[in-house]
């Protein structure tokens, strides 16, 4: 049997209402502000489709962190491994900034329909969460990261969040704000 994959009437609902409050964008915005970054990706496993920012010829560079739930499972609090993922994910963004002259870009992918989140019965909204949780956790890893350095990096740190919706003949790529 086919899976579904048209997206439950009341997550339209929240996206379209997102989107009215500039809380979700899509992803072309972000392509207006950096060009060309070094990207690391944190993606679903399950997300084959997902890479748009490879797609969209947004980087020549990815670096993919891929694993079952993504980006949302560097939010839950009860993962043994959480920690683990971020710092490895981290220690990624440090070595990019500190050793390569370029723009970097930590990104985060939540996406729909995932079996992951499906089986944690995380819907559409309790993903964003995720996602935002996840945002702040790693920005703040990265950001201890170079503070320990020595000498210390001041510098700011691009972390982005990203959902993508696959519901078949429709794809889209929203950039959380
Ligand atoms: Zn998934």
């Amino acid at each position: 049997m086919a899976k579904k994959t048209a997206l439950p009437v009341g997550d339209l609902g929240l996206i379209k209402e997102l989107r009215e409050h500039g809380r979700l964008a899509d992803v072309s915005e972000l392509f207006k502000t950096i060009s060309n970054p070094e990207v690391i990706l944190v993606t679903c496993a399950d997300a084959h489709e997902e890479h748009v920012l490879h797609k969209h010829k947004f980087t020549s560079s990815i670096h993919f962190h891929s694993y079952t739930g993504g980006a949302c499972r560097l939010s839950l609090p009860d993962m043994e491994n959480c920690e683990l993922l971020i710092q490895d994910v981290a220690k990624d963004a440090v070595q990019t900034i500190t050793s390569i002259n370029r723009r970097h870009l930590v990104a985060l992918v939540g996406h729909y329909p995932c079996s992951w989140a499906e089986n944690y019965g995380a819907g559409v909204a309790e993903q964003i969460v995720m996602l935002e949780v996840a945002h702040h956790r790693v920005t703040e890893a990265i950001r201890q990261a170079l503070l320990a350095l020595k000498p210390p990096i001041t510098d700011p740190v691009r972390v982005e969040a990203f959902f993508y919706i696959n519901e078949g003949e429709k794809k889209r790529t929203y950039w959380i704000r």
